[in-house]
């Protein structure tokens, strides 16, 4: 069986929580991804411990509350079913499993895990494009990918990569 065509995939209780967190475009987004491929909600909303604790590993440049993984108003994660709107993560954090053959997330930053991340980029962005033609998504939805920040098509331009991170809002 090739790791790419069938199988039945579904987000754990774990990415199930984590996306709970997240802004309503993502939660569209990922909800139509999960039918195709088999991923991994990293991180939806990040409170100031986690966003410090990122910072200082160097995994975010961004301190709190500057990140859209952050909600200033919410310092203290609480209860993910009782958050508002307004205050969710603008941003999520996917990985892709793979899963027949890599039931792990592969972080190594080398060609061959960047390249999963890269075909995942691929299917995120088709999703995206379904979704807008459906009227799922306004035809408008802002969106923006840590592997092409200036979203120009070409990711040789990028000074920082963050090939999980896909900003919604
Ligand atoms: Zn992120």
């Amino acid at each position: 069986m090739s790791a790419y065509f069938g199988g039945h995939y579904g987000y754990s209780r774990s990415s199930t929580g984590k996306l709970l967190t997240c802004i309503e475009p993502i939660r569209v987004m990922a909800l139509e991804l999960i039918k195709h491929v088999d991923v991994k909600i990293e991180y939806g909303i990040r409170d100031q411990i986690t966003q410090d604790e990122l910072y200082n590993k160097g995994w975010s440049q961004k301190k709190w509350p500057g990140s859209k993984h952050n909600s200033p108003n919410l310092q203290v994660l609480t209860n993910p079913e009782t958050m508002a709107e307004n205050e969710k993560s603008r941003a999520v954090d996917i990985s892709p499993y793979f899963g027949h053959l890599h039931p792990k997330v592969d972080w190594r930053d080398n060609e061959q895990s960047r390249a999963k991340f890269y075909v995942l980029a691929g299917t995120i962005m088709q999703v995206i494009r379904d979704l807008k033609k459906a009227g799922k998504l306004p035809a408008d939805q802002y969106v923006r990918w840590g592997g092409d920040w200036n979203m120009n098509g070409d990711m040789g331009d990028q000074s920082f990569n963050d090939l999980a991170h896909w900003e919604m809002g």
